[in-house]
């Protein structure tokens, strides 16, 4: 059975791993952020080795880079693979990165093995996905999702990082203007399918000794603010009885709204990551408290359901006298199934390799997420260890990056013979 070439794929994950690697003393890991002098060094690197494997490369008007492996019947639709080559700063090596080079790497591959296709490949580097300069933005250019708003927001953060901006400016054809970034947008038509490999960035694959994950959807997220209103009172003279402290009333929030997500929606996930008190003295009780809340589910009606319960919980816990409570929606992402058939056909394939698999949900939000929008998607998932991400603890075993690639390249092998039937 075809199978990547393991040593020229492990090779080219850790060379690349040395782009924007930092030393302990600066926290270690990588920072490759968009745009930086250590990704567009990474985007080069990523140019020669596809030269190298007689691909064709290309750059589109929202910067996301690409190599090709066309098919013999100009009319055929393509077939994306890939992820992101940017990190988060004292980021790990293969969050996005795995995704691009494993993509590459079964471009080659079939390419070596003069394998006709009946669509069109395409490894794709997605520009910014983490969000540097502008969230998902290369991905959402390539599905058509920019509006005014988020370019101007995008140009505007491009502003204060001129030097790397004007670099990147230079490569990329229409000199990222407002109206070129719009040309980015594919057809729905033009497309046969959305494939991203990448790190789990959780724990569930390791803990359930899987080495496959099938993603079935990726979260969708709310985020709110809750503010507590009570009444200032002085701290030495109020008894305990007699007050309306609004902290209390948030510290009790913060700390049942993740058990009623535990007991009732137990597949997802909340935080309370900040709060604000009002006057926030030692001597006055606290009038207001507002606490930032964020959850992710995978449907909107579960979102819809979580938010009707912190809406139950806050009345609850404000019914005394003198308590009540407003609840401000800040942010919303829907969230998005990945293509039903896809799931089946990477299913399959990690059977027929021996991997054990799993069904599992991502947490984290992902080019995927864009690309579901406007053609069939798919993404496979291999442990990270210890769940850890975002971070230079970060890691994979080089059995399971092996093991993705070559999932990835059967599910590649099987999308088009059914294509072709
Ligand atoms: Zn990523």
């Amino acid at each position: 059975m075809l199978q990547i070439r393991q040593q020229r794929f492990l090779d080219n994950l850790s060379r690349q791993s040395q782009f924007g690697r930092l030393p302990k003393s600066e926290g270690g890991g990588i920072d490759r952020r968009a745009f930086s002098t250590e990704e567009r060094a990474v985007r080069q690197y990523f140019c020669q080795q596809a030269e190298k494997a007689s691909l064709g490369i290309a750059i589109d008007a929202a910067a996301n880079l690409s190599a090709r492996y066309p098919s013999a019947d100009p009319d055929a639709r393509t077939l994306l693979l890939g992820s992101h080559l940017d990190s988060v700063p004292n980021g790990g090596s293969y969050d996005g990165a795995l995704g691009v080079w494993a993509a590459l790497e079964v471009l080659s591959t079939l390419a070596e093995s003069k394998i006709d296709l009946p669509v069109h490949l395409e490894a794709v580097a997605f520009t910014d996905e983490e969000g540097r300069l502008g969230d998902l933005f290369g991905s959402r250019a390539l599905t058509g999702g920019h509006t005014t708003e988020t370019i101007e927001a995008f140009l505007k953060q491009a502003a204060e990082f001129p030097d790397d901006f004007e670099a990147m400016r230079r490569t990329v054809p229409g000199a990222l203007t407002p109206e070129a970034i719009r040309t980015a947008r594919r057809s729905p038509q033009s497309l046969a399918g959305f494939l991203e490999l990448h790190i789990e960035q959780g724990p569930q694959l390791e803990k359930a000794g899987c080495q496959i994950g099938v993603v079935d959807s990726i979260f969708g997220r709310r985020s709110l603010q809750v503010q507590f209103f009570g009444r200032s009172d002085h701290a030495g003279t109020t008894p305990l009885h007699l007050r309306a402290d609004a902290l209390v009333a948030a510290a009790h929030f913060i700390t049942m709204a993740p058990e009623i997500l535990q007991q009732q929606f137990p597949n997802c996930v909340l935080t309370c990551g900040n709060v604000l008190v009002r006057h926030g003295a030692y001597n006055v009780v606290p009038a207001e408290t507002a606490v930032w809340v964020e959850f992710r589910a995978s449907s909107e009606d579960v979102l819809q359901q979580i938010e009707k319960a912190l809406d139950r919980l806050a009345g609850n816990i404000t019914a005394a006298p003198d308590l009540s409570f407003a609840i401000h929606p800040k942010d919303q992402l829907t969230p998005a199934a990945m293509d039903d058939s896809v799931q089946g056909q990477i299913r399959q394939v990690a059977q027929e390799l021996g991997y054990p698999a799993m069904t599992l949900s991502s947490g984290a939000l992902h080019d995927a997420k864009l690309m579901a929008s406007i053609t069939p998607t798919g993404m496979i998932f291999v442990p990270s260890k210890e769940g850890r991400s975002h971070s230079p603890a970060e890691d994979t075993e080089s059995e399971d990056l092996v093991a993705g690639a070559n999932v990835l390249l059967h599910t590649v092998l099987r999308l088009c013979s059914r294509s072709k039937a």
